[in-house]
């Protein structure tokens, strides 16, 4: 595999950053997750509009330009033949001290790799995930905004560890006032009663670039859409309930805290989304 690393394509054997960098050292970075399909790269001025959000937030001023970014993407994704697949663009704070202080840090690394992901089976896309909400709550937007996509993740590997140790692959996190905020990698969707619903960016949710692409598809079909907090009896008692995710794409959930979702299979306007989803995302994007 070929790794894109400060301006060269390089073979992933030579793909290294010091282990004095802040990245490594404190998770001092922001990165995006993005996807290729037949040679377009998917929502690529989103992606990257987010990630100098990200970089804004924390502080973090780099040297690359929006068009240097979605060059770089593009030019690794070619470097390693790729048609479709996913592409991992990280910015870390690069080397300084041995302490805190990110401006004595003034060389940032970028680095992108572009490869492939699978997060969960075929047979859960068709019968859904189970999933269980977890005590690790979601990071209070005044210690850590969830909007700041950065590599400070241990939040939600904790949850994530939770989850897998209770026998499911994906958990719900609450925020601190126990409103449902997102998963560990994903959005939540609830359907009740002809309206879709999910949780504000304010309830602790990352601005998911798939969650708003499913906005605008529920809008397309005419399908109410309203971002209010939800709770947990809102999810157990709803008729359908899915995720969204640069990764998962649209995935159905079936049962969530040992309760099962409507009938306990993926409901048919989750398979309506899933299924106009895959004809937009094979319908548009930044040509290779
Ligand atoms: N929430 C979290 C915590 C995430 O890490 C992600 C991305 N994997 C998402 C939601 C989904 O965002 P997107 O659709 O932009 O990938």
């Amino acid at each position: 595999m070929k790794v894109y690393l400060n301006g060269k394509i390089v073979d992933e054997s030579e793909a290294k950053i010091s282990v004095f960098d802040h990245g490594l050292l404190y998770g001092d970075g922001v990165f995006e997750g993005i996807r290729l399909y037949d040679k377009c790269v998917f929502k690529l001025d989103e992606h990257l509009e987010r990630l100098e959000q990200s970089a804004k937030a924390i502080l973090l001023k780099t040297p690359w330009s929006r068009e240097e970014l979605s060059k770089a993407v593009c030019e690794t994704c070619r470097a390693n033949d790729l048609t479709s697949g996913y592409i991992r663009l990280v910015i870390t704070r690069g080397v300084g001290s041995l302490g805190l202080n990110p401006y004595l840090c003034n060389d940032p690394q970028l680095f992108i790799i572009a490869g492939n992901i699978k997060l969960y089976s075929d047979e859960d896309y068709r019968n859904g995930l189970k999933i269980i909400t977890v005590p690790t709550r979601r990071s209070n937007p005044s210690a850590l905004p969830p909007s700041v996509k950065s590599l400070n993740y241990l939040n939600n590997i904790l949850a994530k560890v939770e989850a897998i140790n209770a026998g499911c692959m994906e958990a719900l996190m609450l925020n601190d006032q126990g409103y449902i905020a997102e998963c560990t990698g994903d959005n939540v969707f609830i359907y009740q009663k002809g309206t879709l619903y999910t949780p504000p960016v304010y309830a602790g949710a990352l601005n998911g670039i798939t969650r708003q692409v499913v906005i605008e598809i529920a809008k397309d079909k005419n399908i109410p859409i309203i971002e209010r907090e939800m709770t947990r009896y809102d999810i157990w008692t709803a008729e359908e309930c899915f995720l969204t995710g640069t990764a998962a794409e649209v995935i159905p959930v079936t049962a969530v805290d040992s309760r099962e979702i409507g009938s306990g299979i993926p409901g048919e306007v989750t398979l309506g989304l899933i299924k106009s989803f895959h004809n937009v995302v094979n319908n548009q994007g930044t040509m290779l």
